[in-house]
């Protein structure tokens, strides 16, 4: 069956929509030896011979896995610092999987990996508002009332978040933990909510992606999804 090449590549693990479209208008994907460049194209993958830079896609099995991210691991696929990356730790995986959204190179916690370039294009839409949950640990003792004001709403960058929920976990000698689900994934999102408020984010973690929990995982380690796991997400 005919599908848009778009579709075909993220099948083929190419890792966004958008790095799919930069492929083809640059001219480095062929459909039975010829050049595409139209954003329209469609393909049959059973019959049709797609090719990137040349070499035939490739359509592995797809494969979810939720890593605890270490402090220190970049979410990035290549770095040119040199920095240890997230598909160190799944050194083991013979397959080569992107991570779904970003952590902050300081930020520990649950980060969805996979091969599925559509679920992850899907799960990183807004229209699926997949919540993310955060233990914060910031700087002094924020009063409820700011607290508050991060729940209801926070100008960052000139926009205001979404509604958040916010649960205090623990005030402890001039630092406090700090539940926090947000909806959106701008970057450095909570670090800068805090700041709004007048409070350094001194440790980040995200605890869960969705309902999908970290659980009792250890740092650095990840575990195979399964599709009642995958259900908890969405
Ligand atoms: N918010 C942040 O500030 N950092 C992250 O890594 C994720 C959410």
């Amino acid at each position: 069956m005919e599908e848009r090449l778009q579709k075909i590549l993220a099948k083929a693990g190419i890792a966004s929509r958008r790095k799919a479209e930069q492929l083809i208008l640059e001219g480095r994907i062929r459909i039975n030896g010829h050049v595409v460049t139209g954003m329209g194209s469609k393909a049959d993958p059973n019959r049709d011979t797609i090719t990137c830079d040349g070499h035939p896609l490739v359509f592995e099995e797809k494969i979810y896995v939720l890593l605890n991210k270490p402090a220190g691991y970049v979410t990035t696929l290549s770095d040119p610092q040199g920095r240890p990356m997230v598909s160190d730790l799944l050194a083991d995986i013979p397959l080569r999987l992107f991570p779904v959204g970003r952590l902050d190179l300081d930020t520990e916690g649950a980060l969805l990996m996979t091969n599925d370039g559509e679920l992850g294009n899907a799960i990183l839409h807004p229209r699926y508002e997949v919540n993310k949950t955060y233990e914060a640990e910031v700087s002094g003792s924020p009063s409820v009332d700011k607290l508050k004001r991060l729940e209801s709403g926070i100008e960052i960058d000139g926009v205001m978040t979404r509604p958040a929920v916010v649960r205090l976990l623990r005030r402890h000698k001039g630092t406090t933990l700090v539940e926090i689900t947000i909806h959106e994934g701008k970057k450095r999102q909570v670090r800068k909510m805090f700041q709004a408020i007048n409070h350094r984010v001194l440790h980040l973690r995200r605890t869960a992606y969705g309902n999908l929990r970290l659980g009792s995982l250890p740092l650095g380690k990840y575990r195979v999804l399964n599709q009642n796991d995958l259900k908890k997400i969405f």
